[in-house]
């Protein structure tokens, strides 16, 4: 593989993007402003521009704030990093096309979705609705200039349909056997989002692929962390199979199936 100057730009975004993200991270679930200078949570410190570069100055600095000298959460060179990979795997994939900007907001919103998700079991509603409002407007926009602003729309409207449809009638399935909810209401959210975006077909399969990611997850969880994994967040692995099919073409699936 080789990087051309378009690759490190999209990558230096992503790390600069991922520092974003990371805030959001950090303080949606506690209902934070996302504006202001960072501080250091421990001893409030400002942390400083020169101190802000992605990844570098947590490496630079030892993992360590400056001042206090407590440890700083690998969540921030994570979140850089993972974003910066797959803002260019994302690039690789779609090119410099008119698509390529709601690839990467979609991207960035399942890197929120799922790291919250993942830390604190919920999935924040402020969150999807951006990605929703986002992939819409980017969609009609799309539309305007193709001029094909009804089909744009509608399969829109039509993928995250299916996406919350596919999910009731297993949550119906689910209570109707087991009397329990199955699912959170964020799942159901996250659907939508993701039919919306991925369209009605690789929503269905996202799901199945899903499930049983999801199940996988929990076992792997539960052997690392024993008694403290009781439920399975079901949000991570929607992502993570919604960052699967990002790069897999319809036709491929149906390739797939068909063996
Ligand atoms: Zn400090």
């Amino acid at each position: 593989m080789i990087f051309y100057l378009p690759d490190i730009f999209i990558f230096v975004l992503g790390l600069a993007i991922g520092s974003f993200l990371n805030v959001c991270i950090l303080r949606i679930p506690e209902e934070k402003k996302i504006e202001g200078r960072s501080g250091c949570p421990k001893c409030g410190y400002e942390i400083k521009f020169y101190d802000n570069i992605p990844v570098f100055s947590w490496l630079f600095l030892g993992g360590k704030c400056r001042n206090c000298k407590n440890p700083i959460s690998k969540i921030y060179p994570f979140g850089e990093l993972l974003t910066g990979i797959l803002f260019l795997v994302v690039y690789q994939k779609y090119g410099l096309v008119l698509r390529l900007p709601e690839a990467l907001v979609f991207t960035s919103i399942l890197v929120v979705v799922s790291v919250i998700d993942f830390r604190h079991k919920i999935i924040p509603n402020v969150v999807l609705l951006v990605g929703v409002v986002l992939v819409f407007v980017s969609r009609v926009s799309l539309g305007v200039v193709n001029g094909n602003v009804l089909d744009e729309i509608l399969s829109f409207v039509i993928g995250g349909g299916i996406g919350i449809g596919i999910i009731t009638f297993h949550f119906l399935l689910f209570w109707i056997v087991t009397r329990k909810s199955g699912f959170g209401m964020g799942d159901f959210k996250l659907m939508f989002l993701l039919g919306a975006f991925l369209g009605a077909f690789k929503a269905i399969i996202l799901f199945f692929l899903a499930s049983f990611l999801g199940v996988i997850l929990f076992l792997i969880f539960k052997s690392i962390e024993k008694e403290k994994v009781n439920q399975f967040a079901f949000g991570p692995a929607l992502c993570l199979s919604a960052y699967i099919f990002i790069f897999i073409e319809s036709s491929e699936i149906v390739n797939f199936l068909k063996f």
